[in-house]
């Protein structure tokens, strides 16, 4: 585009000149006269076309962003699409003393793991699987990596200690 711009400049350029040159040879005033006015003419159309030039540079640059714009619209509609996509895998679920997680949804031939997610982090829109740390004496305790937030899954308790068998021991067991 500012190729063409340059092309018309110098072209205007090498008009001015010519006449300049006639003007030059010529003895003529009404010659004289009408080149002068041409030379008007051509810094007039000269002067144009540099602000055309940069109203097309100005409109160049808006393009620019509203193509960056349109972009970034597009990468958050799809990242919402696919946020849309993995909510509907899961379902809130009671875990029993007030505690709530959400559970995913098995579909058939599916190999995913059974798990449950944080729900603080499913409001926040992110998908953060529950890892089991241990045990409390009420339940499992399920830990969020991404927000450090602890669930307790009533529903899993903890396993029952086996009692421990103590030998008897005498005194001949040293030797
Ligand atoms: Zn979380």
């Amino acid at each position: 585009m500012f190729a063409e711009f340059s092309a018309v400049t110098s072209g205007i350029k090498t008009v001015v000149d010519l006449a300049m040159a006639v003007v030059g040879t010529s003895r003529d005033a009404a010659v004289a006269a009408k080149t002068l006015e041409l030379h008007s003419v051509a810094f007039g159309l000269n002067q144009q076309l540099l602000d055309l030039q940069a109203r097309v540079s100005a409109l160049q640059n808006e393009n620019s962003e509203l193509k960056r714009e349109t972009q970034e619209l597009r990468d958050q509609l799809r990242k919402r699409q696919e946020w849309e996509e993995i909510k509907s895998r899961y379902q809130l679920a009671d875990l029993g003393g007030g505690s709530c997680a959400y559970l995913y949804l098995s579909v058939d031939g599916d190999q995913t793991p059974a798990h449950k997610i944080c729900p603080a982090c499913y409001e926040a829109g992110r998908r953060a699987i529950l890892q089991k740390s241990g045990y409390a004496p009420q339940g499992a305790i399920l830990k969020c990596l991404a927000c450090a937030a602890e669930i307790i899954d009533h529903g899993d308790k903890p396993p029952s200690i086996a009692p421990i068998r103590v030998r008897k021991t005498s005194k001949w067991d040293a030797y």
